[in-house]
């Protein structure tokens, strides 16, 4: 039996039904596509949730959580230490270099490295704590100054900076693109970063292992799935919309 037959088995989807909506929409996205479902992970964005709410999730089969702030994270960590060798936590937030650190040490994947800056400190903590911390660069395809991430011109340069860096495992790029009403409006910048990975490993700036795509929130993650998405990143058609904003 496959693992991702087991998961299945394990989700006892009764107790979050959005959480089996998804499910079945991204495997229609990857039949679509053409691609195996096993390729495309589901992170929950649990920024603003409770951490009951949270440990509802995870009953129902969520295993990668999402969240954009350190110290919320720390809190819904301590909340819930005994689920810690269940799940994966990503930071997908913007991170200041002061917070490095502690990142670093608690969170499993940072998503959002987007300046050589950070991506040494991340490195230097990582290596003191003496660990291999997979990251992510997060680019800005189109130049919104209300967002972070890496200017796209600038992503291969950081590309190869950051796959210098011995603690840090360089895994692929994420992006949030703009928001537009159409999804389908959104596809050339999902078709944008797939080309920019894609760039990178054929002219020797990555290496292999430089693989997935961290793209496509709940408003559009199908069309993300069809363009390639790896890791699809979402919180309100999970979680319903959330009473406050970040
Ligand atoms: C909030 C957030 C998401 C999830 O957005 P939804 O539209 O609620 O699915 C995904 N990625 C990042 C970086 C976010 O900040």
């Amino acid at each position: 039996m496959t693992s991702a037959e087991c998961e299945v088995q394990n989700t006892d989807s009764a107790l979050f039904p959005a959480l089996q909506n998804i499910r079945e929409r991204i495997a229609a996205a990857c039949q679509r596509a053409g691609r195996d479902v096993t390729e495309v992970k589901l992170v929950a964005v649990s920024k603003t949730v409770s951490a009951e709410i949270v440990r509802e999730a995870v009953a129902a089969g969520v295993t990668v959580l999402g969240e954009n702030r350190v110290q919320e994270a720390e809190g819904k960590m301590t909340q819930l230490a005994d689920l810690r060798s269940q799940v994966e936590w990503h930071l997908i937030g913007h991170l200041q270099s002061n917070k490095a650190r502690k990142a670093a040490s608690l969170f499993d994947v940072v998503q959002s490295v987007d300046s050589e800056d950070l991506a040494v400190r991340l490195n230097r903590v990582a290596d003191e704590l003496g660990k291999r911390l997979p990251v992510f660069i997060e680019v800005n395809l189109a130049g919104e100054t209300s967002k972070a991430g890496a200017p796209t011109k600038e992503s291969f340069a950081l590309i190869a900076q950051v796959s210098k860096l011995p603690a840090l495992e360089l895994r692929g790029l994420m992006t949030v693109p703009p928001y537009l009403d159409d999804p389908e409006d959104v596809r050339p910048f999902f078709r944008q970063l797939r080309l920019l990975r894609d760039e990178a490993v054929q002219n020797g700036i990555a290496d292999r292992s430089f693989t997935q795509l961290s793209m496509g929130m709940s408003h559009d993650f199908e069309v993300a799935i069809e363009e390639g998405a790896t890791l699809v990143r979402i919180g309100t058609a999970l979680f319903g919309a959330r009473t406050y904003t970040l």
